[in-house]
């Protein structure tokens, strides 16, 4: 299957010059994202309208539209793929894995079933194995690819109600939670928005928890635990979304477990604290839970979307996710959309895979205390530049404060103006915060240095323009 310029092609012609321009655009853009600014600016944005027309009469060049792509739709794109973008909690993209997902959507494959693409089913076999070796899970744990964390707590909440409910001899899935036993779930006080999400839409109601205070660093406090049973379902959390926390796993499994109650651990981002050994004492009891959302996506650095669920209870996945019809042939093998909610959906294992396989264990590990340095970085330089750290800076996540709400409301608005940098913003014990989130494998040191840079001046800006409104 080599390619050779004289042997005769089945290629259309079409088709062969539109991937070289579109690999052409993909280069330039790579090529440019060092130097453009971070977040486009207003004039990229406002051309943006030029793809506001009528749905077309007419069909048009394919070459024509991706030129348009390029020319309108590049410009206008926010540089997450460089190294100076730290907003929310998203991640880069690692070449191995861009690369993949090249050649993936050229086979365009659906592996919602080992007879649709054998080819994805080992590779999401693989990647399973793979990641119970990572993370240190029980041999017959189960993987499920789907879009995001979003998607992989609604599983794994999933799983635990169905579960929970069958030990009381009551089957969810024929007779749903009309006069259904009660369950109880315990959460947080600071779990994502995701999770009372998924609370919801799966019928638990998102406002009848039962709420674990958390400690000044977002965690939640072990002590405060209420008395469980089996009826409970335990949301904790790998990795709070502004301070970057870790619950105490250890405690609340031991606690969980002697109770026989579920444990899923959100983990979107923290979780591959488990693949290093530095950071790995955050993860510790972690692997005792019963079920674990994690994304790709993020600290991994695959590309969107790819969110995972691992579920120790096998079956219990497999149940919670049930579909059939006449038309489905199931395989002896590994049939993918028994563990999703979805049934078509992208070949996400194709990029997991690479992106696995291309770092290795060792660079993993290495990617994700690359990640933790930097947000060290981050928390020194700033604290020497007399900005305040509110949170102990134990992964990739810094709140960053100055002295008063005010100026941080308006040094962050010429953060995010610069066009140097991206940062987003939180309530962090009632009071604004910077919140800078270390998520690419291309952030550098001198990156770091010419963000704090840029911390800087938008600080002198925003002081200089609140004296001016206090004269005024
Ligand atoms: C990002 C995130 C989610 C949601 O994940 P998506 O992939 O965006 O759906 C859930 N929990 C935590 C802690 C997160 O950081």
């Amino acid at each position: 299957m080599t390619t050779n310029s004289n042997k005769t092609t089945n290629v259309p012609p079409n088709l062969a010059a539109l991937l070289q321009q579109a690999h052409e655009y993909a280069l330039d853009y790579i090529n440019s994202i060092q130097d453009r600014p971070v977040y486009p600016n207003a004039s990229d944005i406002a051309k943006l309208g030029q793809f506001d027309e009528p749905l077309p009469e007419r069909s048009c060049e394919p070459s024509e539209l991706l030129a348009a792509l390029h020319g309108i739709g590049s410009p206008a794109t926010v540089a997450q793929t460089g190294g100076r973008y730290f907003g929310f909690v998203n991640g880069g993209v690692q070449p191995a894995a861009l690369g993949a997902k090249w050649l993936a959507d050229a086979w365009d494959q659906n592996p919602a079933l080992y007879v649709m693409s054998p080819t994805v089913s080992q590779l999401e076999q693989v990647c399973e194995r793979w990641l119970i070796e990572l993370f240190d899970l029980p041999d017959n744990t189960a993987l499920g690819l789907v879009g995001g964390s979003s998607i992989s707590i609604l599983c794994g909440v999933a799983a635990a109600r169905n579960e929970l409910l069958r030990r009381q001899d009551w089957d969810v899935n024929a007779n749903g939670l009309f006069g259904a036993p009660e369950i109880r779930v315990v959460v947080g006080e600071q779990a994502h928005a995701t999770v009372f999400k998924a609370l919801s839409l799966l019928g638990l109601g998102k406002e009848r928890v039962e709420l674990v205070p958390a400690d000044e660093q977002g965690r939640m406090l072990a002590r405060a635990l209420p008395v469980l049973d089996d009826r409970s379902l335990v949301i904790t959390q790998a990795g709070n979304v502004n301070s970057g926390a870790f619950d105490p796993f250890d405690e609340i499994c031991e606690s969980a477990k002697s109770a026989n109650a579920w444990v899923h651990v959100d983990g979107a981002f923290g979780l591959w604290a488990g693949g290093s050994s530095s950071k790995s004492h955050l993860y510790t009891g972690a692997s005792k839970a019963d079920s674990w959302s994690v994304d790709a996506h993020k600290t991994l650095n695959a590309p969107y979307d790819c969110g995972i669920i691992l579920c120790r209870h096998r079956d219990t996945l497999v149940s919670a996710m049930q579909a059939t019809a006449s038309y489905i042939q199931w395989s002896e093998n590994r049939d993918g959309m028994l563990f999703t909610p979805d049934m078509s959906r992208r070949a996400r294992a194709v990029e997991l895979w690479a992106t696995l396989k291309s770092l290795g264990k060792n660079g993993i590990a290495t990617l994700v205390e690359q990640l933790c340095d930097r947000a060290q970085e981050f928390a020194e330089k700033l604290r020497l530049k007399g900005f305040r750290i509110l949170n102990d800076v134990v992964f990739n996540q810094v709140l960053v404060a100055c002295d008063h709400p005010q100026l941080t409301s308006a040094t962050l608005e010429n953060i995010q103006k610069s066009g140097e940098c991206w940062c987003g913003g939180t309530m962090w014990q009632e009071q604004p915060v910077i919140r800078i989130s270390v998520c690419s494998w291309q952030t550098t040191t001198k990156d770091v240095e010419r963000t704090v840079n840029t911390f800087v001046e938008s600080r002198i800006r925003a002081q200089a323009a609140l004296s001016k409104q206090d004269a005024e």
